[in-house]
C-alpha cells in the first residue's frame, strides 16, 4: 500500500481562508480579534515560531501584538504583563511562547492567564474541562491533529488509537480528544514495554516524541493512519519522528514533515483566537 498524503499545508490554507472571511464579518460588527504573544528571551526557534504566528494573524485580519521581553525578565514582571493583558478588552487571546528561561515557572505563568483568554488551552481550568469533556479552547496541535484525521473521512469511533508521547501540550490532550471521538486509546512513553508491539496494534498512530525516525515501518500496521508530530533537525534538514519513506509504503494516510501537523497548529491558533473574540 502507498499512503495518501495528509496535507496540512493545503488544509490549513483552506481553514485560514474561512477564518479571513469570518474575521472580516466580525470587523464589520466593530470587533477586531486581538492576540497578544509574549516572547521571553532570544531562543532562535521561538523567534521563528512567533514570527510565523504574527504573519499568519496579519494575513487573516487578526490584530497581533508581540511583547518581547529580555531573558533576564523576572517571573513577577511577566505576571504583571499578563495581568495588564488580562484586563485589556482589545486582547481576546494571550499566548506565552514556551520554553521560558529557568527563573520563570511555566505552570505559574500559564495559570495566570485568564481562562477566557487562554488561546492555547493550557490553563489548568481548560485542561480540566478537556478531561471532563466540557467545551474549552482545545490545545492547538492536538486540535489540528483531530482536523487532519477528520479530513481522511475515516470514522474514529471504535478505532485503536496509539499515541506515543505523554506531554501536556501534545500527547495527553490528543489522547483525550481521540477518546472524545470514541476511539480506544493507548498512551505510550519512554517506559512503555514493547513499544513496537503497541504501535503495531494502531489503526491510528500519533507520534509525538521528538526523536528522529524512531517509528519505523515494522511498527506500523498495514493501512494505519500515521500522524507525525515530531520536528527534529537531522543533518541540516527537518525530519519527523516517523521514518517517512518506508512508513508511507504501509500506511493508508500519512502526514509529511514539514507540511503536516505544523501548519495546522498555526491555523488552530487563529481559529481559537477568533472563537475567543466571538465569545467576547
Ligand atoms: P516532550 O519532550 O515534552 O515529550 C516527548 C514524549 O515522548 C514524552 O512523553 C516521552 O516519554 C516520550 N518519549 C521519548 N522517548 C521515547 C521513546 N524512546 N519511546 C517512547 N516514548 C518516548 O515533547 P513534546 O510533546 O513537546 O513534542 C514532541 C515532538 O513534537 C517534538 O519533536 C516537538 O518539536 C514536536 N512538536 C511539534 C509541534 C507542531 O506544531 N508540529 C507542536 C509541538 C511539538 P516520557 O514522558 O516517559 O519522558
Amino acid at each position: 500500500m502507498t499512503a495518501k498524503l495528509l496535507d496540512g499545508k493545503r488544509l490549513s490554507a483552506e481553514i485560514r481562508d474561512s477564518i479571513r472571511e469570518e474575521t472580516a464579518c466580525l470587523r464589520k460588527g466593530g470587533i477586531v480579534p486581538g492576540l497578544a504573544v509574549i516572547l521571553v528571551g532570544d531562543d532562535p526557534a521561538s523567534r521563528i515560531y512567533v514570527g510565523r504566528k504574527a504573519e499568519s494573524c496579519l494575513e487573516v485580519g487578526i490584530a497581533s501584538s508581540l511583547h518581547r521581553l529580555p531573558a533576564s525578565t523576572s517571573q513577577i514582571e511577566l505576571l504583571e504583563l499578563i495581568g495588564r493583558l488580562n484586563g485589556d478588552s482589545s486582547i481576546h487571546g494571550i499566548l506565552v511562547q514556551l520554553p521560558l528561561p529557568p527563573q520563570i515557572a511555566p505552570d505559574a505563568v500559564l495559570a495566570a492567564i485568564r481562562p477566557e483568554k487562554d488561546v492555547d488551552g493550557f490553563h489548568p481550568v481548560n485542561m480540566g474541562r478537556l478531561v471532563a469533556g466540557l467545551p474549552s479552547s482545545r490545545p492547538c496541535t492536538p486540535k489540528g491533529i483531530l482536523r487532519l484525521l477528520k479530513a481522511t473521512g475515516i470514522p474514529l469511533a471504535g478505532k485503536e488509537a496509539v499515541v506515543i508521547g505523554r506531554s501536556n501540550i501534545v500527547g495527553k490532550p490528543v489522547a483525550l480528544m481521540l477518546l472524545e471521538e470514541n476511539a480506544t486509546v493507548t498512551i505510550c512513553h519512554s517506559r512503555t514495554k514493547d513499544l513496537a508491539g503497541q504501535a503495531r496494534r494502531a489503526d491510528i498512530l500519533v507520534a509525538a516524541i521528538g526523536k528522529p525516525r524512531l517509528v519505523t515501518a515494522d511498527m506500523i500496521k498495514e493501512g494505519a493512519v500515521v500522524i507525525d508530530v515530531g520536528i527534529n533537525r537531522l543533518e541540516g534538514r527537518l525530519v519527523g519522528d516517523v521514518d517517512y519513506g518506508p512508513a508511507a509504503q504501509k500506511a493508508s494516510w500519512i502526514t509529511p514533515v514539514p507540511g503536516g501537523v505544523g501548519p495546522m497548529t498555526i491555523a488552530m491558533l487563529l481559529e481559537n483566537t477568533l472563537e475567543l473574540a466571538r465569545k467576547h
